[in-house]
């Protein structure tokens, strides 16, 4: 599967521990990274040295990403919700 324009999903829904540029400490669930403009969905950082190792390590699948925008972040929303351990 081919990362779709204009998504982002994976920059919001999930939490994320690894440091992001800008973020140190990773962000919380549901929270934008502040490298994705709010309005294009769009990276700041792709294709830059800055572009994090956690970022290039997710791949895109249907079962993560579905068939638009909303799916996606329905998707990554359960899978955050049913592995948080607490
Ligand atoms: S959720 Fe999937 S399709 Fe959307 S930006 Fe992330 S990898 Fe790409
Ligand atoms: S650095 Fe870019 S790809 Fe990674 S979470 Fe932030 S906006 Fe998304």
């Amino acid at each position: 599967m081919i990362c779709r324009p204009n998504c982002g999903a994976c920059c919001i829904a999930p939490s994320i521990s690894s440091p992001l540029p800008g973020m140190p400490n990773g962000k919380e669930a549901g929270e934008l990274c502040i490298n994705l403009d709010p309005t294009t969905f769009t990276c700041s950082v792709w294709e830059t040295e800055l572009y994090p190792k956690v970022c290039t390590d997710f791949k895109p699948s249907f079962e993560s990403c579905g068939n638009n925008r909303q799916e996606a972040l329905n998707s990554l929303t359960f899978f955050e919700i049913e592995t948080d351990p607490n």
